[in-house]
């Protein structure tokens, strides 16, 4: 077992990053990040090649990288800047690379420093445990009746690199959400036969410029938000504006969400002639309070309109050796079936007695005070995991604003609260 730790991070994306950042900055030098990928930004760097950011001008706080990257960065610049972000803060050297957290215990309750984190390769103690391991942790892998005699292959979007081994194949991509929508394009200017994507619910669909244009009415406003809050331009000042800038109640929140949707809904495209319909709820609202994101179209609706790929709007009710039969009747041959379904956190796999720190609910969220920290264990951290609108523009103040926090608590010493007692 290693020597004892002031704080343990789990995951280097933008959340893990920006914590330990923070940390740094505030004299905290006793931290390690465990990253089981190996790079920073595992997610990124594992995607589908086609892969950009959808946020234009994405940076995080404090350092905008010192080469010039494109205006929706590439998966790969997302790579590089991470990394050129973490040795900026000189916390590069913290990362533990191909290093896998396995199982997340409290020792004793009453005792402070008793995290214990058992990774593939190492057993570790802690004061402080931030978890930082994304809303994307987990694919989710649906089986189908009959799967065992389909003889094509089945894969989830988390494998696909690009449409080069689907040249002159038929193809099936199950959801509607970005990947699938960006898959099935590839797949066309690849050369697959057919391409048919089945979508089973709504969503909202929205053309990339009028989204760039209400991203940025949106980072305009925040920008003269900040302007209005502070004067002074030392880190702190900015750190306890950014603290103030999402620091929204839940009723606060929705307000803006509806706000919000009022603004993007006028350029959501009708694509109902082709079988896609929008939400009932508004496209924010989706996102922030059900984590599903809107589809933002790179080309595949024209390649839908033009007939070179084709929309059905039904379910798989079982799988045959060459093919699938959908609910509606109709059936299908394909060489292969691309799962567009998901992910899910996956927190309850690595964290012991999870039912204490988790919500109960489809995505099992923790339990949080809105501000990254656990209602049930002051010494414990989720970040990325709040509701919170302008995606990832704010992963990067959460992951600050939540290092600044710990620093002060180690300062201060302060590890157990009176209600932590009584668990
Ligand atoms: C294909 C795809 C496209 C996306 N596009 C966008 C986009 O355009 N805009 C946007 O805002 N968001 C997008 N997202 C959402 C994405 O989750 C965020 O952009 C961002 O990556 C979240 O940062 P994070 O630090 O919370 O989590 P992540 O970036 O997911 O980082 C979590 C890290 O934790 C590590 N980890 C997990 N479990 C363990 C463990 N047990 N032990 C050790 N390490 C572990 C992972 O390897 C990973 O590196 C996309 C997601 C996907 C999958």
């Amino acid at each position: 077992m290693n020597a004892e730790l002031d704080v343990i991070i789990i995951g280097a994306g933008f959340c893990g990053i920006t914590v330990a950042a923070s940390l740094k900055k505030f004299g905290i030098e006793n931290f390690v990040i465990i990253e089981k990928g190996k790079t920073v930004a595992r997610i990124w760097k594992n995607a589908y090649e086609r892969l950009v950011t959808q946020n234009p001008y994405f940076t995080l706080p404090f350092f905008a990288g010192k080469r010039n990257y494109s205006t929706f960065k590439t998966k790969d610049e997302i790579v590089d800047y991470l990394t050129e972000y973490a040795h900026h803060f000189q916390v590069y050297d913290h990362i533990r690379f191909d290093e896998e957290v396995q199982n997340i215990n409290k020792i004793n309750h009453q005792i402070d420093n008793d995290w214990q984190i058992q990774t593939n390769k190492d057993i570790l103690k802690c004061k402080v445990l931030v978890i930082c391991t994304g809303l994307t942790n987990e694919p989710i892998i649906l089986s189908f009746v009959g799967q065992e005699d389909f003889t094509g292959e089945i894969i989830h979007s988390s494998i696909y690199k690009n449409g080069i081994p689907y040249k002159n194949k038929k193809i099936l991509v199950l959801g509607s959400g970005n990947s699938s929508a960006e898959i099935a394009l590839d797949l066309y200017e690849h050369g697959a036969s057919s391409i048919d994507m089945l979508i089973r619910g709504k969503r909202w669909v929205f053309p990339l410029y009028p989204r760039l244009r209400s991203l940025q009415y949106w980072l305009w406003q925040i920008r003269s938000y900040f302007k209005r809050l502070f004067h002074k331009h030392t880190v702190d000042t900015k750190i306890a504006a950014m603290e103030k800038a999402i620091d929204f109640t839940p009723e606060e929140l929705q307000v803006e969400i509806n706000e919000y949707d009022k603004f993007v809904r006028r350029f959501a495209l009708d694509l109902s002639a082709y079988s896609i319909y929008p939400e009932d709820r508004g496209a924010i609202d989706m996102e922030v309070n059900y984590g599903r994101v809107a589809w933002v179209d790179r080309g595949t609706v024209k390649q839908i309109k033009e007939g070179n790929i084709k929309v059905i709007y039904s379910h798989i009710q079982q799988l045959t050796k060459t093919g699938v039969i959908f609910s509606n009747g109709e059936s299908k041959d394909y060489d292969a079936i691309i799962l567009g379904t998901g992910f899910r956190p996956g927190i309850n796999k690595i964290l012991r007695q999870s039912e204490l720190y988790l919500n109960l609910d489809d995505r099992l969220l923790p339990k949080t005070n809105g501000k990254c920290q656990s209602v049930v264990d002051p010494t414990l951290y989720f970040v990325g995991f709040e509701k919170k609108l302008g995606a990832s523009g704010t992963y990067g103040y959460y992951g600050w604003c939540t290092g600044k926090r710990i620093a002060l608590q180690l300062q201060n010493k302060q590890f157990l609260s009176p209600q932590k007692l009584h668990i």
